[in-house]
């Protein structure tokens, strides 16, 4: 759902190895999705999709049945993978896609707890979705959930998600297309914010950036700024205010990590 404009990575399957800062690999038992916000306008996910012709027609919701697809075939994949790993699912698309059966999302998560080596990252835009679906899910500690938030118009997705039993609970702001006043972080143990990349990238200002950094650190929230955008995602580097921010959720341990965090 968002890492790269939007949904994030880039591959339309499994890889071992992604260009996502966050993540090390990418499992996609669903492929293709619809629309939702504005942080969808410039989805990485359909680019690639449209490019390599895993989809044919534009992500609106009227074309979704001809885009998005179930990949039965690829359920047990990360069993295949011995040595343990971050994990995000579905990079190319929305687990809780309208489309997708809820017995498919058992089955994903059936998966998920089976290959307790890996840790996995499950994102949406789909807030109401996940949060009315949670209570018939199993949660095993290896799974995080997270939502995007790209302005102000969707901070209450981080309300949906403090409904979401998760080992860890996390928020993309990517990508941050404005200031997340009212955005309440508690409960909440890790913030990724990064600014768009790519052809028609909308700017991010540093004092969005900044709001939001400052408010994880009161909040002792870990904060990993992924990118200033541009035309390349690597355009801008990734320092704000003269250093980098890698930090990463302490998983399992419900202790966030602050200054001297994990790093991928
Ligand atoms: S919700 Fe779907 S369309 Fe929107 S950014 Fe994520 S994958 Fe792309």
């Amino acid at each position: 759902m968002d890492g790269d404009n939007g949904r994030c990575t880039l591959d339309g399957v499994a890889a071992d190895k992604t260009g996502i800062e966050w993540t090390e690999a990418t499992w996609n038992p669903v492929t293709g999705c619809s629309k939702v916000s504005p942080g969808c306008a410039h989805c990485y996910a359909e680019s690639m999709s449209h490019r390599f012709g895993w989809s044919p027609k534009p992500w609106l919701p009227e074309h979704a049945r001809e885009n998005v697809f179930l990949r039965e075939e690829r359920l047990d994949q990360p069993l295949h993978w011995r040595r343990p790993r971050m994990v995000f699912v579905n990079s190319m698309s929305d687990l809780y896609h309208e489309l997708v059966p809820i017995d498919f999302i058992e089955r994903v998560f059936e998966m998920m707890a089976a290959a307790e080596q890996h840790t996995f990252q499950i994102l949406t835009k789909r807030h109401e979705r996940m949060a009315e679906l949670a209570p018939r899910l199993s949660w095993p500690a290896n799974v995080w959930m997270g939502v995007s938030i790209e302005n102000g118009r969707w901070v209450e997705r981080a309300d949906y998600l403090r409904q979401v039993p998760a080992a860890v609970r996390f928020i993309s702001a990517e990508p941050l297309l404005g200031r997340l006043d009212g955005l309440d972080l508690s409960e909440i143990d890790w913030l990724i914010a990064g600014g768009e990349s790519g052809r028609g990238h909308r700017p991010c200002r540093a004092e969005w950036l900044r709001d939001l950094r400052d408010a994880c650190q009161r909040a002792r929230v870990a904060f990993f700024f992924k990118q200033w955008g541009g035309a390349r995602s690597k355009s801008g580097g990734r320092r704000l205010d003269g250093r980098e921010h890698s930090e990463m959720p302490r998983a399992h341990a419900g202790e966030n990590t602050t200054e001297d965090s994990a790093r991928i």
